[in-house]
């Protein structure tokens, strides 16, 4: 290929890898895609599935840099921890990691060890979400914050934090639960420590706006929240309201509303001071998105704020609505999740062939004078084509093919004249594609034709169980070949999964320019791999992934980066992903009972001379081998 004209930056371009990636992800210059979770070293992710395939781990896989989560924990409180010092704030930041985004236990565990330099905790929203952060969340001081849906299970089980000091707050989201926690407070002799979510006026931006405003499905408006300030006074318990929070959705677009939001917000708290409750925390919530298309404005896959950005509006708003009212600093309380976790993970798959929707083929393009006049014309947009020329000729070349398909029915085409004057148009279509790439304006027909002409790449991955936002909200993910980006990637081409769904499919890509119908590639070679990878997969995706078509859990390898090790890391474990028994049972079924129907259907073959014994085995303990193998193509 032209290597000469095509540069490593280039390839940085064209998958806008510096951007969504926020330096985590990078291309070495024998062009492969890297992780750089320290930003000093990387990991060359060619060697990582290199090694994978010696432990026999088969794609597709996901991949966790263990080391990113770290780094992302530390980014977001020395953020906070710098920030504060220099808005002279007297407050704190003390965080919390929401694990719904991503509960796997490793997960966890590595948040909450990098978290361990920090006051820094965990949050939950479920019973099985509370069960694991009791267990887990061992960072002195840290605040463990129960959101969600309350019973009086979930009350005792905060009761139990308490006894195990932990430094628990049950959130009231709706006021008929502080009903629910006085019963359970009165039983046990303890009060636990309480907060409120409050119904924002303020609405969020983006897919989840709508969890904010009067129609949100949690919160208390201002007046119950109120009426619950009476209660606890009734029951004189006031001083145990400690919290105050909202939230106001996911993957926020705007900072804008996120500045509203954070007005609203330190208004109400200060008001309620002022009414006599002793609140020590100010929780923001989540909400703060992430870049996944690289644009770096408000669409609903981007963001137009950085990190600092959002810490420095959380901080500066909340210091001087305080100040104003005279209210003291609180500490400040975020419930980050998805900018946490995202960034760690990743699939690989391989492309293991190709659909292509219009196969190139060499066609004679002498003129002869035998051809009938609408293939002559073909013929000649053919030779006549360059760069100045290109969209009359896609205009002719789009209406004699048309002609042709008229003259075909009406019988005075043949079919191979019909065929000839088809193949030549799209030899036509794939020139002008080639020769505009780099043009600064396209033509819109020219764009679509590009989209139209692209190709399928057929990669061994469910997008439901892999990257599930892509098929439900539309939600963009970087996906980028792994290897050969010092290559100029020829192809243009979408994805399209194994499952037999139609909508298994990938078909919005990140781009050099915007959101791109296609995504650029490189061509197939026999015998070698083409392994490409998902990005930004480690907030939501991961643990939302359902098995649809009987797909499975992915196997996965966990990385951790190291200097004594040649290539820079090395494969600390490996978690073997569902086999087909494992989701069968999920099913309902049992395996020995299918093994066993589909012996005896061999046996009753036996019997019938149907098949030889000899063959008869083999086959049924192949049936047997494949219930207990990997769910994807091997
Ligand atoms: C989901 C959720 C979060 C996490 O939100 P992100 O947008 O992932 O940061 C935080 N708090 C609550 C109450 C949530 O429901």
């Amino acid at each position: 290929m032209s290597k000469k004209s095509w540069s490593i930056e280039e390839a940085m371009h064209t998958y806008q890898v510096a951007r969504w990636s926020e330096g985590y992800f990078n291309i070495n210059e024998q062009g492969n895609l890297c992780a750089q979770p320290h930003k000093l070293n990387s990991i060359d992710i060619s060697k990582v599935i290199e090694q994978m395939k010696n432990l026999n781990v088969q794609y597709p896989c996901v991949i966790r840099f263990q080391d990113i989560i770290k780094d992302q924990v530390h980014k977001l409180n020395n953020t906070f921890i710098e920030t504060i010092k220099r808005a002279k704030f007297k407050g704190s930041y003390s965080g919390v990691y929401p694990i719904k985004v991503n509960q796997l236990r490793e997960v966890v565990e590595e948040v909450v060890e990098a978290g361990s330099d920090f006051t820094y905790g965990l949050e939950c929203g479920s019973k099985a979400e509370l069960l694991t952060v009791l267990a887990y969340n061992t960072n002195k001081s840290s605040l463990t914050i129960l959101n969600g849906y309350k019973d009086e299970e979930y009350i005792k089980l905060a009761i139990l934090g308490l006894k195990i000091n932990r430094n628990t707050i049950i959130v009231i989201e709706k006021l008929s639960e502080i009903q629910t926690v006085l019963k359970v407070s009165k039983e046990l002799g303890v009060v636990p420590n309480l907060g409120v979510r409050a119904k924002l006026n303020s609405k969020g931006s983006g897919k989840w706006s709508k969890s904010s405003g009067d129609n949100a499905k949690f919160g208390l408006t201002v007046s119950e929240i109120l009426e619950l300030i009476d209660i606890l006074k009734i029951n004189n318990i006031q001083d145990n309201l400690k919290l105050f929070h909202f939230h106001v959705g996911s993957q926020i677009s705007d900072i804008r509303s996120i500045k509203d939001c954070l007005s609203e917000g330190a208004r109400i708290f200060c008001e309620m001071q002022k009414l006599g409750t002793n609140l020590e925390y100010f929780d923001v919530g989540g909400g703060v998105g992430l870049n996944y298309d690289g644009s770096r404005s408000n669409c609903a896959s981007s963001t137009n704020y950085t990190i600092s950005d959002y810490v420095g509006d959380v901080v500066y708003i909340l210091r001087d609505t305080c100040d104003e009212v005279g209210v003291n600093h609180p500490i400040i309380v975020s419930e980050t999740g998805r900018a946490i976790s995202a960034h760690h993970s990743c699939v690989v798959t391989n492309v293991f062939g190709s659909i292509e929707n219009i196969k190139l083929k060499k066609v004679d393009t002498e003129l002869n004078d035998h051809d009938h006049m609408i293939l002559r014309n073909m013929k000649s947009f053919q030779r006549d084509l360059n760069h100045s020329n290109f969209q009359d000729i896609y205009n002719d070349a789009s209406i004699t093919k048309e002609e042709a398909i008229s003259g075909f029915k009406l019988g005075i085409l043949n079919l191979k004249e019909r065929s000839d004057v088809e193949k030549i148009f799209w030899n036509i279509c794939s020139k002008i594609i080639d020769m505009t790439k780099d043009d600064p304006f396209v033509p819109r027909e020219i764009k679509i034709l590009k989209y139209e002409y692209a190709k399928k790449y057929i990669c061994n991955f469910s997008v439901f169980q892999s990257a599930p936002d892509s098929w439900a909200i539309g939600q963009i993910l970087p996906i980028v070949p792994i290897r050969r980006l010092d290559e100029e990637p020829t192809e243009y081409v979408t994805i399209a999964d194994i499952t037999c769904d139609s909508d298994g499919a990938i078909d919005q890509f990140v781009g050099a320019n915007g959101i791109k119908n296609y995504l650029r590639a490189h061509d197939l070679k026999k015998n070698e791999d083409y392994p490409i990878g998902i990005f930004l997969t480690g907030a939501y995706q991961d643990i939302m992934g359902d098995m649809h078509n009987l797909f499975g859990r992915l196997n996965e390898v966990h990385v951790f980066s190291s200097d004594e090790d040649e290539d820079g890391f090395y494969i600390e474990e490996v978690i073997k992903g569902q086999n087909c028994s494992d989701v069968l049972k999920i099913m309902q079924y049992s395996p020995e009972v299918m093994c066993r129907k589909i012996k005896k259907e061999f046996d009753k073959a036996i019997k019938e001379k149907t098949i030889a014994p000899k063959e008869a085995k083999a086959f049924s303990d192949f049936y047997e081998k494949t219930i207990y193998g990997y769910t994807y193509l091997s």
